[in-house]
């Protein structure tokens, strides 16, 4: 493929939060974008906002732990937009809880969306970039990686999608395929949002608790990381692979 032909690109958890920013982002770099969430209705926000703007997207319902799904909704981006070069692992759940009291159920949740649902998507377009000799695959970690309160099952997500990454990085280099992370910190978003209901916090002050904590003095926009994520995906970042940005407003100890 020549670099002026459009790349195609899929970000999963697309429908709102980071990945629709990601989305939007990436179609403004001329990437055609699949917007890929469990729900296809609920992706069709960030499609308009795309195609409003001038750009090429289509909205793709798949929950991204199941396999099945995983694999008809990669062959539907392949025959509707083009073989995709561009990953983004996005998607994410949470089931925060103590040890002591988190379910077994609220366990593997967070494990098939984040981990089995990188290493299945992944695995269904690995084929594309290594045919096109070319790929840029970048997973969502996030600072929860160093360890968080009530995330035992969300922080060993995290923390596994860095070695995923990496993983990745050194199997697939010599097909032209980068492999990073973005591990962000405070971001506005629903997610978090979810959070401040948990612990009893309205979200402006639960935001404003946050930015004091943060060196920065502000908590993080989906655009902040969707940034970070166009770097990656970039056709200069060809020799940064393996790599885990934090995006999180300053250094964490
Ligand atoms: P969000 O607003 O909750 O959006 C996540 C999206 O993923 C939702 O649209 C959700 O769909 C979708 N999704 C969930 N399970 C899925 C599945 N099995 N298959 C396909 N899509 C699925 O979250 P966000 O804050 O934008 O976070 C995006 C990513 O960044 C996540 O991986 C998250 O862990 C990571 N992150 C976020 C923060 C933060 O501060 N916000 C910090 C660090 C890392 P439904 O609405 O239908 O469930």
């Amino acid at each position: 493929m020549s670099t002026t032909e459009q790349r195609v690109a899929i970000v999963t958890g697309a429908a709102r939060g980071i990945g629709a920013a990601t989305a939007v982002r990436l179609a403004e770099e001329g990437r055609a974008v699949a917007v890929l969430d469990l729900d296809e209705a609920a992706c069709k926000e960030t499609v308009e906002k795309i195609t409003a703007a001038g750009g090429k997207a289509l909205a793709v319902g798949c929950d991204v732990s199941d396999e099945a799904q995983v694999e008809a909704a990669v062959a539907r981006v392949v025959e509707e937009l083009g073989a995709p070069t561009i990953l983004v692992n996005n998607a994410g759940v949470l089931r925060d809880n103590l040890l002591f009291k988190m379910s077994a159920s609220d366990w593997d949740t967070v494990m098939n969306v984040h981990l089995r649902g990188a290493f299945l998507m992944s695995k269904a377009v690995q084929k594309h970039m290594v045919d096109a000799k070319f790929g840029r695959i970048v997973n969502l970690s996030s600072s929860s990686a160093l360890g968080n309160r009530g995330q035992v099952n969300y922080a060993a997500a995290k923390a596994g999608l860095q070695g995923f990454t990496k993983t990745l990085a050194k199997e697939l280099g010599k097909f032209g395929v980068t492999a990073n992370a973005v591990a962000p910190g405070f971001i506005v978003t629903e997610m978090t949002k979810a959070t401040a209901d948990r612990v009893g916090m309205g979200f402006e002050e639960f935001q404003a608790a946050a930015a004091t904590q943060i060196p920065v003095q502000r908590v993080g926009r989906p655009e902040d990381i969707a940034n970070a994520i166009a770097f990656f995906t970039g056709e200069a970042a060809g020799f940064v692979s393996g790599q885990v940005m934090y995006v999180a407003g300053g250094p964490l100890n």
